[in-house]
């Protein structure tokens, strides 16, 4: 089996969607489970809309619907000329759009929008995506099915970004996929969306359909893992940004993971994981271009030993500090901070200490920045009022900026080279972490400066 991941753009138009039928015709002896994402950039207008909705900004919301409407309703009159087959498409269609009304009715009316409504009304997005490539498909002459994620994949219900039952969901995915496969069916799995034992729809994180792909193919023991995308593999660096980025031939599993926790989107973080248990490659190719061979990530660390490989970043991120002469040398402090961190659910995505302990410093996202602050002042308000501590600051918008290749490990004056190509270009450094994996280094500057970091890194490694 190949089980093959169609992204957004890849799934998104006419002329996208006829090349997914040739590349599923195409493979067809190596036996393909499709799993697909919403057509590009539906996920975040079903979410815009939703928050529309919630404000009763009832004209907005009613276009958007019709909007989506049409640009399904399109590829159904377009693509699929058989009557049996295009009425019925289009009479599901037309009862989810029915449906997705409905629910941003009833958002608009109780104007309370949980996290489970989200899941609830982004689901939409996989759903109508999924029914009409397994029509398209179909229409071609591909024996073809569509496969509902919330049937086999079974998650908690930390909504928006569900966790999986493995378990439970290995068994699933296996009982309901198989089969199809060996009747020379085509399965056409949704991406992103699972849902919790007691079936409510949940969702597995933005970009979440490759985690997806990755989940069914290492379920069904897939030969390689596909992400068909629009870019013909991952990058030295993100293409839209960095002049001169290359296509990489391989990367190992640690790279891409730690590369696109570092915000490369080509793939999302936790899709190595189910490939790294049973050591299934991953391929990203390009719908654009698929004679091109893509990039393979796999557990053997590639030829290409060169020190860095890539340079990302991510930005809308705050730097926390908590600084006081009081704080050095006391046990504990860290602990505290941490530990309250932890409770406000505010994610820490890097920490850095000064060896002086004097200033403890930590990058939040944006959005979770005021409560962090908030947890942490009152945590620590007795400490503030006998001066152990000065303050709680807060400076933002900034970014961090990651170079990380396996290369690095071991090999000496990476850091030197990274920094003095940032103070070469003139951008300040506001702090810096290395992972002890020395897979990374990583550092902070303030947003406006990170392309101009990332740039200035990528040119000194000569990654172009
Ligand atoms: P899909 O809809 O297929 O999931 P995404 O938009 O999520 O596609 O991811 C593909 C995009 O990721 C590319 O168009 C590219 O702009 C961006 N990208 C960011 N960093 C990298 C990188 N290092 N290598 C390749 N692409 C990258
Ligand atoms: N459609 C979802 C999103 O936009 C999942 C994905 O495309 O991977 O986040
Ligand atoms: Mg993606």
């Amino acid at each position: 089996m190949l089980t093959m991941k169609f992204g957004g753009t890849s799934v998104g138009d006419v002329p996208r969607l006829q090349e997914v039928v040739s590349i599923v015709k195409q493979f067809l002896p190596e036996q393909p489970v499709v799993v697909a994402s919403a057509m590009g950039g539906l996920t975040n207008v079903l979410l815009e809309t939703a928050h529309n909705a919630v404000q009763r900004k009832y004209e907005l919301v009613q276009n958007a619907v019709t909007s989506m409407r049409d640009r399904h309703l399109h590829i159904a009159m377009t693509m699929i000329k058989d009557e049996a087959r295009r009425s019925k498409l289009i009479q599901e269609q037309i009862a989810s759009f029915e449906e997705l009304s409905q629910l941003y009715h009833g958002v608009s009316m109780l104007r309370e929008l949980s996290p489970r409504s989200l899941d609830a009304i982004a689901s939409f997005g996989e759903l109508l995506s999924c029914r009409q490539i397994a029509a398209v498909l179909e229409e071609n002459g591909i024996a073809s099915q569509f496969v509902d994620a919330r049937t086999i994949i079974r998650t908690d219900n930390n909504f928006g970004e569900a966790n999986i039952d493995f378990v439970f969901s290995n068994a699933a995915i296996n009982q309901a996929v198989t089969p199809l496969v060996q009747k020379k069916i085509v399965p056409v799995v949704t991406g992103f969306i699972a849902s919790t034992e007691e079936d409510i729809t949940t969702t597995i994180g933005r970009s979440g359909s490759d985690y997806t792909g990755s989940v069914v193919g290492a379920a069904v023991n897939s030969r390689e893992i596909w992400i068909w995308t629009d870019v013909d593999g991952v990058m030295t660096a993100d293409p839209r940004y960095v002049k001169g980025a290359k296509v990489l031939s391989e990367i190992s599993y640690r790279e891409a993971a730690e590369m696109s926790y570092f915000g490369a989107k080509v793939i999302h973080p936790k899709t190595m994981v189910p490939a790294i248990g049973k050591k299934i490659p991953i391929r990203i190719k390009n719908t654009f271009n698929p004679t091109h061979p893509g990039t393979l990530i796999s557990a053997v660390p590639s030829a290409d030993r060169s020190s860095a490989k890539t340079v990302t970043s991510i930005d809308n991120l705050s730097i926390i500090a908590i600084e006081g002469n009081g704080m050095i040398g006391v046990p504990g402090v860290s602990a505290r901070i941490f530990s309250t961190l932890a409770r406000a659910q505010v994610n820490v995505m890097m920490i850095s200490q000064a060896s002086s302990e004097h200033n403890v410093c930590f990058i939040v996202p944006h959005k979770d920045s005021q409560a962090g602050v908030k947890a942490l002042r009152e945590e620590f308000s007795i400490d503030i009022a006998k001066k152990i501590i000065d303050d709680v600051t807060v400076k933002e918008p900034v970014s961090i900026v990651a170079v990380v290749g396996e290369g690095m490990i071991g090999s000496k004056g990476i850091a030197g080279k990274t920094f003095s190509a940032v103070a070469k270009a003139e951008v300040n450094i506001i702090a810096i972490a290395q992972g002890s994996s020395e897979l990374n280094i990583s550092f902070v500057v303030e947003q406006a400066d990170a392309r101009n970091a990332v740039q200035a890194v990528h040119d000194a490694f000569h990654l172009s």
